[in-house]
């Protein structure tokens, strides 16, 4: 067995939330506890959703908490060399085609029809790169458990790289993982549906696949993410020994006594660290009086 490599892998499109410190915080004691490593990639390859200044304030506060990654942070921004060698690759096997649908092309539902996938129509141009999906994917998650996924119905032949030109995030997340050889990945349930997507793309580059674990959605009573309802800057002012303790609470972690230090908490965490105890979806009522105690 490989040795235990996680990570955390925030877009700098917005501050960290309750949501992605719950992944942060996750995939680093699950990382401790497997007396591995944790690494810190940030997934800087949109620039029109970027918000200026988010990346450094991402791992300050990361650092704040106590969270310093054990490898110098990785920019996804300069791995362009082996994104585009992994779409090269792919093209030259025939597994990707260029494609000039925009999204007002697709089936309802999102779903590509395949027009391009056996050359361009006569007199239209390139915008973005599909690889040509076939079939079924399965895979077990360790907390959502068996996941089995038909590619063809769910979403057909999918973009790797936009027609920005940059790479799509299934790509680069696929190739990045594999370049810092991550053998456990610990994210939000917002990207269980794509983890078939990038399971189907390491077969076709021959990449390892890592393990995958879901953490579940926060959600308000209201049905919409915590994160969302905490504003844009959620986590500013909030006490960090609060925030922390709410995150254990909903990881289905046992709550920690009242621990004056955050050290104190971070060990009491890792000492009752149990995967087996994150529930699969997060009640909104708990979530509600999570959210009712912080505004307090
Ligand atoms: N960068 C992605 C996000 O912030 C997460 C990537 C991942 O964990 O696979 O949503």
């Amino acid at each position: 067995m490989s040795a235990y490599r996680g990570r955390f892998a925030p877009s700098p499109s917005g501050l960290l939330h309750l949501g992605s410190l719950l992944a942060a915080v996750a995939s680093w004691l699950e990382a401790r506890a497997r007396h591995g490593k944790w690494l810190l990639r940030i997934e800087d390859i949109d620039p029109p959703r970027e918000v200026p200044g988010a990346a450094a304030k991402i791992i300050a506060e990361l650092a704040a908490y106590g969270l310093e990654p054990d490898e110098p942070v990785l920019w996804q921004s300069t791995r362009r060399a082996a994104h585009d060698a992994a779409l090269a690759a792919l093209l030259d096997s025939g597994l990707a085609f260029p494609c000039a649908c925009s999204r007002a092309d697709l089936e309802p539902g999102g779903v590509y029809p395949g027009t391009c996938r056996r050359g361009l129509p006569p007199g239209r141009a390139a915008r973005s790169i599909r690889f040509k999906v076939s079939g079924q994917i399965a895979f077990d998650d360790r907390c959502h458990g068996r996941i089995e996924q038909d590619l063809d119905r769910d979403c057909g032949d999918f973009v790797i790289r936009r027609a920005d030109g940059w790479p799509a995030y299934q790509l680069a997340v696929v190739v990045d993982d594999a370049a810092q050889g991550i053998t456990d990945i610990v994210r939000g349930a917002d990207l269980l549906s794509s983890t078939a997507r990038q399971i189907a793309l390491q077969q076709a580059l021959r990449l390892p696949s890592p393990t995958y674990l879901h953490l579940p959605l926060v959600r308000g009573a209201d049905g919409r993410k915590l994160s969302k309802r905490l504003g844009s800057d959620p986590l500013a002012g909030s006490d960090r020994r609060s925030a922390l303790r709410a995150v254990l609470t909903l990881l289905g972690q046992p709550p920690p006594p009242a621990i004056a230090t955050l050290d104190g908490l971070w060990a009491y965490a890792l000492k009752h660290w149990n995967p087996g105890a994150i529930p699969r979806g997060i009640q909104p009522a708990a979530a509600d009086a999570i959210l009712l105690a912080e505004d307090d």
